[in-house]
């Protein structure tokens, strides 16, 4: 589908008139905002950045060229704070029979034997592709990292790192089990990969006798190398999964000066209100961000594989009390097109669009759309934070939609995705581009 706006490349110095902009990220003195939080403004692009922006729906300057929007949103590009590019797009080879979590494990582990470097570069590379098209200018993926698969993975992420650097930026968290910490020759390879590649430190949580030793090693790592932590946490319905609080305790007891982020907490939302209460205060506490899957969640959590009852519970963790508690919350897009989640494709208008419905981030819509742009930006600890601010680069998303009711009923496949001032004209890629690499058995 063609972009809803053509800004010539050549042009340094132009205004996106009567606009609609959410406030909470704006500095729009005094706008009133609708029931979405969006309100009237122009923006003043020059030489890649916002060089001014006003409240109100018409031009800036009388002289300068204008494209006008009729109302349309504007936003600042994403942030996708959580995503397996490693494991992205297997599904033709490697499908999950039965759509449950075990079987996921089991099926990523068997198809880790296809993933040499090129395999891994082109479906990574795919990814990256998607995300860029769709408007994302930075992303956070985490990467399978137990032997020998480590060796393998690490280099082609810091390949690709640096060719993506400008358009997006990007970070590699280490994902293996929380026991294998404990396993000194896994250790090292962490280490090294944390030394040599600029590995955030981080591991999948659980319930466990090593969890406590375990994490200790790791934020000690994290202390002696400068890394921030991100873990993968009690992703399953089991109330008796308590991990988080063991984070929680590990950060308070240690200062821990770092960003953390822990990723899922389902459990989380199915523990007693009480026990669930004092968790999320320690969180708080401990200054650990969460984020939440909701499309992955929701097609995991609370599945009956043998289909003999309805799922009942969406999956996700308790955000809106989080959130409430003073916690940073984000949303992301977790797996795409693996034996984790059959679909997805790095669209982080879709995470929103679907976080909106499964975890009712509307009526009001409030300043909801911080956790897929400010919110994740910050723990990712981005110097230049996507924002409509003056001076802000301008890394804008532009739709034709002009309210929320518009913005989600749609995939806004025609939105124009400008960086740097530019209008960028990429698609996402073709599926069969990857035919002959994941061709079914
Ligand atoms: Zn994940």
């Amino acid at each position: 589908m063609s972009k809803s706006l053509r800004i010539p490349p050549s042009l340094t110095r132009y205004q996106l008139v009567n606009a609609r902009v959410p406030t909470s990220m704006s500095a729009l003195g005094g706008a009133r905002s609708d029931e979405d939080g969006l309100a009237p403004a122009s923006l003043l692009i020059e030489n890649g950045r916002i060089a001014a922006i006003k409240a109100g729906a018409v031009a800036i300057e009388a002289a300068t060229p204008l494209f006008d929007l009729d109302g349309g949103i504007v936003l600042p590009t994403f942030t996708d704070v959580h995503t397996h590019l490693d494991k992205g797009h297997i599904w033709p080879r490697r499908r999950n029979p039965d759509g449950s979590f075990a079987s996921a494990l089991l099926a990523c582990r068997t198809d880790r034997e296809n993933w040499n470097a090129a395999d891994l570069r082109a479906r990574m590379r795919f990814g990256l592709e998607c995300a860029y098209a769709h408007g994302t200018s930075a992303l956070r993926t985490h990467i399978d990292s137990m032997s020998p698969q480590t060796a393998i993975t690490w280099p082609i992420f810091a390949e690709l790192r640096d060719a993506w650097r400008g358009r997006i930026a990007l970070q590699a968290s280490p994902l293996f089990a929380i026991e294998l910490a404990l396993d000194d020759a896994h250790f090292d390879e962490i280490r090294l990969a944390v030394r040599e590649f600029k590995a955030l430190v981080g591991a999948v949580t659980y319930m466990s006798a090593a969890l406590e030793p375990a994490l200790e090693r790791l934020f000690r790592l994290a202390e002696e190398t400068g890394s921030d932590l991100d873990f993968h946490v009690d992703e399953t319905n089991d109330p008796e999964s308590c991990s988080l609080e063991a984070i929680a305790d590990m950060a308070i007891m240690r200062r821990f000066q770092g960003k953390i982020l822990c990723a899922h907490c389902c459990s989380l939302a199915l523990q007693p209100e009480e026990y669930a209460k004092r968790v999320i205060e320690k969180v708080a506490r401990a200054g650990i961000a969460i984020v939440s899957l909701p499309m992955c969640n929701l097609y995991l959590q609370d599945r009956d594989v043998k289909a003999e009852r309805t799922p009942r519970w969406r999956g996700v963790t308790a955000v809106h009390e989080l959130k409430r508690a003073g916690v940073p919350v984000m949303v992301a897009s977790d797996n795409t097109r693996d034996p984790f989640y059959a679909y997805g494709d790095l669209d982080m208008l879709e995470v929103f669009r679907e976080a909106t419905r499964i975890l009712h981030f509307d009526h009001p819509a409030a300043d909801w759309l911080k956790t897929v742009t400010e919110t994740s930006a910050a723990i990712m600890g981005m110097e230049e934070k996507p924002s409509l601010r003056p001076g802000a680069v301008a890394d804008l998303v532009a739709f034709k939609a002009r309210s929320f009711t518009e913005l989600f009923a749609r995939p806004q496949n025609d939105r124009t995705v400008i960086r740097a001032g530019n209008a960028i004209m990429a698609e996402p890629p073709d599926h069969r581009e990857l035919d002959g690499l994941v061709a079914g058995e």
